[in-house]
């Protein structure tokens, strides 16, 4: 043999990660895969053959990683998860790829600008908010810590909507994030899965007289293809994958359906079935109980297990070690039909009895709770899932009558628990109960913040807690300081370099280590001068975006709230605070109060009505102050059209306060709250979810709490809560919503806003008003520290300094102990 042959690669391959290998490669692609020259090639081109380039270095990666986990066959950990809030793609891989000054450097050596290609990166929308968000999170820091891990996910082609402003009104517009192609995608034709749904179940047995289940009469089936994105982890040489589903139509592979005779309507009809996987559903905190979306969870299911079966049956002959080899954590109850899924493709398709699949099953399943709002816990119509599923049903059936036999035996006679905990609601409409269903179907629950964790087991689950003693645990969530430190906050990041050295970006307790700069006041002005430029760059954006167009000032305290729009995150609480600082300033043109620019950013679901009027009213009162000549210095109100995380990643850099100020006991963790305070703005916030953890953290001196605890909530609700008590009490809480319902934010429509009064003065499950007046004091300790630049920043230093425990990396340490038993492998 010729050495010098098989030494040789070809030209496409990649040879190194220097600054003129990659840029011939980008001007391969550029050529070979875009078939344009440069005098042709758009943006879209160029950027294609970089992300081409990129993507070519972590192949080798890639495929490595997963031959490892093939022959080494560790534990692993799959993912389940409707949804993934990614972010931009380019500038996602580059922080993690040890090579981005070359790709930096090869670029501007292609004569083409950085930041235009940066605007061209594409970001997939695939989730709604937090519960997304922390999917991505938890892949990156899964990658980073070499953990054998896969996620799955759906393809929607429409993520989440983009929002626009118009009229001060909240428009959805389709968000075709697929339009020109998505290079870090690769399509898997060859994994291919059959999804099926409708029919009914025929029950026949076998020679030795066991019982069989047949699923006939199937329609509308459609087959799931995989497409697979790479997750690499930071600087090391995992790369992970994450799998998404797309639905395809069965007529594709079917012939025969061809031969119908009417060719033009079965081509059209393979249209119909492709829809499943077309858009995400836009709601977040809240169930629609929609046919297509449980269409959809089922889909998604299916394709996983079935996916995950033929893994491990590559290696594996019998089932016995399958929770040995396979753990799969459920992301809330969206993928909770994946229990009873798993019954089935082991007992129907692969014979096993019904006792071994449900001891696997339980072994193998740990689902995630986020959320106790009653409206978001999912249920299904017994009607609806008989038809779509009628086999699941049958199966639920069954899971559901051996646990409340088990039930019965050790409390005999309490009905009151029976009726709690069984899987099947009877009132109002016959529904199975998704939480019930995931809980008895795992081994492990857990919620997503202490106070979060305590209120599953003491208020909405405790029956099971008793039924379960040891089933329920917590774990924090985290947030990757890869994306909300190094990414998004680059002046920070190099002043954090300078001080500490760079092991915080794999070590985030190494942030510890700023505490001796607390009181340093050279570094201060250092912080201070980071904080400066990166609120210079938000007001940049500001100024810049085409919807907004306007002029604030850096010297302002920014005072933010970004997320979800939704009543129990109460931003109504600060719009208010901003109309009582508005009537001061009207009233006594003197007053001391520290200058401000509040800002709001988040989407509301299409439906929700409330939610998007309060929207309407957060651009009309900022309509109304930023135009009055007598406090537009002062007092500035913006709302920043599409929250995404790439519109996150220039507003968190850029805050001094934090606004967490969801009721008490309705915020399951929130990871906002983690982000800001990582950047070094102070919460302002009630004591709920992860912000009694980040209390606990920086110290009761260095966060400003106020409002009714959890408790005190509870107590307020049971001694009935009365809002016009504190309307009559509270001249200016009465004042502001005096003008809000006369129309003084909308003259030409006076009662547009009747429906928000109404939410808040007649019954107002999330008790603003009770909140108010503490709210509004507590505000006024936030200036009176704003003044003091040295007390501000020691204690914004601080802040930064105790986020460690808010990593990502640490999450996914203790669901990899206390929930997975799965291994890091690394190379
Ligand atoms: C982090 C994040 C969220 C969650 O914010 P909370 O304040 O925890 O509700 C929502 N959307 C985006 C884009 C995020 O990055």
């Amino acid at each position: 043999m010729n050495d010098s042959v098989t030494n040789t690669k070809p030209s496409s391959l990649p040879e190194g990660n220097s600054v003129d290998v990659i840029k011939d490669s980008i001007s391969h692609h550029l050529k070979y895969s875009q078939a344009k020259s440069p005098r042709t090639a758009t943006l879209m081109d160029h950027y294609n053959s970089i992300a081409f380039a990129v993507r070519d270095r972590l192949v080798e990666k890639w495929i490595d990683t997963q031959n490892r986990y093939f022959t080494k066959d560790p534990k692993r950990i799959y993912y389940l998860s409707m949804e993934y809030l990614v972010g931009r793609a380019l500038s996602n891989y580059l922080v993690n790829l040890d090579f981005k000054k070359e790709v930096c450097r090869a670029i501007e050596k292609l004569g083409l600008d950085l930041e235009n290609i940066e605007q061209s990166d594409i970001e997939a929308g695939l989730g709604n908010g937090g519960l997304g968000r922390l999917a991505a999170c938890f892949m990156d820091s899964m990658a980073t810590l070499g953990i054998p891990a896969a996620g799955y996910g759906m393809r929607y082609e429409y993520g989440i909507f983009y929002q626009k402003i118009i009229d001060g009104f909240q428009v959805e517009t389709a968000d075709n994030w697929l339009r020109k192609g998505y290079p870090w995608e690769l399509p898997r034709p060859d994994y291919l899965y059959p999804i099926r749904f409708y029919g009914r179940v025929q029950h026949t047995s076998d020679k030795e007289g066991y019982g069989i289940c047949h699923w006939v009469d199937s329609h509308d089936d459609v087959m799931a293809m995989a497409y697979d994105v790479p997750i690499p982890g930071y600087h090391n040489q995992t790369v992970n994958n994450l799998r998404l589903w797309s639905a395809r139509s069965t007529r594709e592979f079917d012939l025969d359906s061809f031969n119908e005779g009417d060719y033009v309507q079965a081509v059209s009809r393979k249209h119909e079935s492709e829809t499943l996987s077309k858009v995400l559903y836009p709601n977040d905190s809240n169930m629609q109980g929609k046919e297509l979306r449980l269409k959809q969870e089922y889909f998604f299911v299916s394709a996983s297990l079935q996916d995950i079966l033929r893994r491990y049956k590559r290696n594996h002959s019998t089932f016995e070690s399958f929770p040995k080899k396979v753990a799969i954590q459920l992301n809330d109850t969206h993928p909770a039909l994946a229990i009873p899924e798993l019954m089935r493709l082991l007992m129907d398709r692969e014979h096993r009895p019904w006792e071994e699949a449900w001891e696997i099953a339980v072994k193998t399943f740990a689902y995630t709770n986020h959320t106790v709002l009653p409206e978001a816990l999912e249920k299904w119509s017994v009607d609806l899932m008989q038809r779509v599923l009628p086999r699941h049903l049958e199966i639920i059936y069954q899971i559901n009558q051996n646990f409340l036999n088990r039930v019965q035996v050790q409390h005999p006679g309490n009905n009151a628990m029976l009726e709690k905990v069984s899987i099947v609601e009877e009132q109002p409409v016959k529904s199975i109960r998704m939480s019930n269903l995931a809980i008895i179907g795992s081994h492990t629950v857990n919620g997503v913040a202490a106070l979060h964790s305590d209120i599953l087991k003491n208020r909405v689950f405790p029956e099971f807690n008793k039924l379960f003693p040891n089933r329920f645990t917590n774990i924090t969530n985290g947030i990757t300081q890869r994306l909300w430190l190094k990414s998004c906050n680059p002046a920070l990041s190099d002043l954090l370099n300078d001080t500490i050295g760079d092991g915080w970006v794999t070590d985030l307790n190494q942030m510890q280590k700023l505490k001796k700069f607390a009181d340093d006041e050279e570094f201060q002005k250092r912080w201070r001068d980071v904080k400066m430029s990166n609120k210079k760059r938000l007001a940049g954006y500001i100024r810049e975006d085409r919807a907004l167009r306007m002029e604030i000032n850096p010297h302002h305290l920014f005072d933010v709230q970004v997320k979800r729009i939704h009543e129990y995150k109460r931003q109504l609480l600060c719009l208010l605070h901003a109309i009582v600082l508005y009537n001061r300033f009207k009233e006594n043109p003197n007053c001391d109060h520290v200058p401000r620019t509040v800002m709001f950013a988040g989407k509301a679901a299409p439906g929700y009505d409330v939610a998007k009027l309060i929207i309407k009213l957060i651009t009309s009162v900022a309509d109304k102050v930023n135009h009055d000549v007598q406090t537009a210095d002062k007092l500035r109100v913006v709302f920043i059209p599409n929250y995404s995380v790439n519109k996150a990643e220039g507003i968190i850099p850029g805050a001094d306060l934090s606004e967490q100020i969801s009721t008490a006991g309705m915020e399951a963790s929130g990871t906002g709250n983690m982000k800001l305070a990582l950047n070094g703005a102070l919460t302002i916030g009630t004591l709920d979810g992860a912000n009694i953890e980040i209390k606990n953290e920086v110290g009761d001196d260095n966060i400003f709490i106020f409002g009714l605890t959890s408790g005190q909530v509870d107590e307020v609700k049971t001694r009935g809560y009365n809002p016009r008590e504190y309307y009559e009490k509270n001249h200016e809480l009465r004042r502001a919503l005096d003008m809000v319902r006369d129309g003084y934010f909308s003259p030409d429509h006076p009662h547009l806003f009747q429906p928000i009064i109404d939410s808040l003065l007649v019954k107002d499950r999330f008790m603003v008003l009770a909140d108010f007046a503490s709210y509004i004091e507590k505000q006024k300790e936030v200036e009176a520290l704003f003044l003091s630049p040295k007390e501000w920043t020691r204690k914004s230093i601080l802040n930064a300094a105790s986020m460690g425990p808010f990593s990502s990396d640490r999450a996914i340490r203790q669901y990899c102990q206390k929930i997975w038993d799965v291994h890091p492998l690394p190379k």
